[in-house]
């Protein structure tokens, strides 16, 4: 090599270098990306005790970038668990027009994932019955629950997996107060409403961001959600919005939002029912961390960021989970 090509070395090697350091860089970002999914999904498990020795789990496959996380994170955790149990992806086919029905079980064949494709028609019911212009959802959905609650019995599944995460858990929080005026959120566990079924939503604790990117890098075939039609519930789409917004603005911020929901403070809200505020007498015993009274808190913008919800305990028997 000339003395000259040592000092300018041409651009191929360079840009060859620059090319490698951004493959290393991107393969230990999506690397971390794994573990956190993992570690979040483990310990979601594991808080809720979502997942027990022998569950035969029916993973709910939409062909969205959440089911099929999902499924690829409760996959390589049931390969680490140290408990059994069985997945099982299925699918509701509705019949809605242009759904590639093939995309699905090409997919889960090559994973070498047992699935059950479920054949039903509900689109032309739910045609047939709501007026034009008026929404589809509610009637799409409650065929759909029912049709999913039966599949788990016939497939002998003992818990019903959702890919729910915590931005649509914290939607769901803010849409109850402002529309339903509830204080009610979406369940990381809950009883059917049929009364048969556990339902369990693993990626509870898992920010959108992550599936976005996660979904991306595994280049998940995705279906989109608008082949019925119908617009997207515009209520949800605007305080999803606005959750985006106060992301942008405080990191942290929708974390201590979930965190909250796990830290409920009864005599501190105004539900009678929770709470025995009319027999409430003073005993004279002090309570160091009880309510002044007379001060409104304050709060250090540093209190934005928390850490994780559950504590010690929990994050080592997660260790042992994942
Ligand atoms: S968006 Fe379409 S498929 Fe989804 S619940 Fe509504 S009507 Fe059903």
């Amino acid at each position: 090599m000339s003395a000259l090509a040592a000092i300018h070395p041409s651009p191929e090697p360079l840009a060859a270098a620059t090319a490698r350091e951004n493959v290393t860089r991107a393969t230990f970002e999506n690397n971390k990306l794994d573990k956190r999914l993992c570690r979040e999904v483990g310990k979601a498990i594991v808080d809720y005790n979502m997942i027990e020795q022998g569950d035969r789990v029916m993973v709910c496959l939409s062909g969205g970038k959440d089911s099929y996380t999902m499924l690829d994170i409760l996959l390589k955790l049931q390969a680490r668990a140290p408990i059994d149990f069985e997945i099982i992806a299925v699918n509701l086919d509705q019949k809605q027009p242009g759904f590639p029905e093939d995309v699905l079980p090409a997919y889960l064949k090559q994973k070498g994932v047992k699935f059950h494709i479920e054949e039903q028609d509900t689109y032309s019911i739910v045609m047939d019955k709501i007026p034009q212009g008026k929404t589809l959802c509610s009637l799409c959905s409650r065929l759909r629950r029912g049709i999913l609650y039966r599949v788990a019995d016939e497939l002998k599944c003992t818990k019903i997996a959702l890919g729910h995460h915590r931005d649509d858990m914290l939607q769901t929080l803010f849409l109850n107060m402002f529309f339903g005026g509830k204080l009610k959120g979406m369940p990381p566990k809950l009883q059917s409403d049929d009364g048969r079924h556990i339902v369990i939503r693993p990626l509870a604790y898992v920010d959108e961001r992550d599936i976005v990117r996660y979904s991306e890098w595994q280049q998940h075939p995705i279906i989109p959600c608008n082949l019925c039609g119908s617009q997207e519930n515009l209520q949800r789409k605007q305080v999803g919005n606005m959750l985006k917004e106060w992301q942008r603005k405080f990191p942290g911020r929708l974390d201590n939002m979930l965190h909250a929901l796990q830290n409920v403070v009864p005599s501190h809200l105004m539900d009678a029912k929770l709470h025995d505020f009319k027999s409430l007498k003073a005993n004279g015993i002090a309570t160091p961390d009880g309510d002044k009274g007379f001060d409104h808190e304050s709060f250090d913008s540093t209190d934005e960021a928390c850490t994780s919800p559950a504590g010690e305990d929990a994050a080592a028997q997660v260790i042992r989970f994942v």
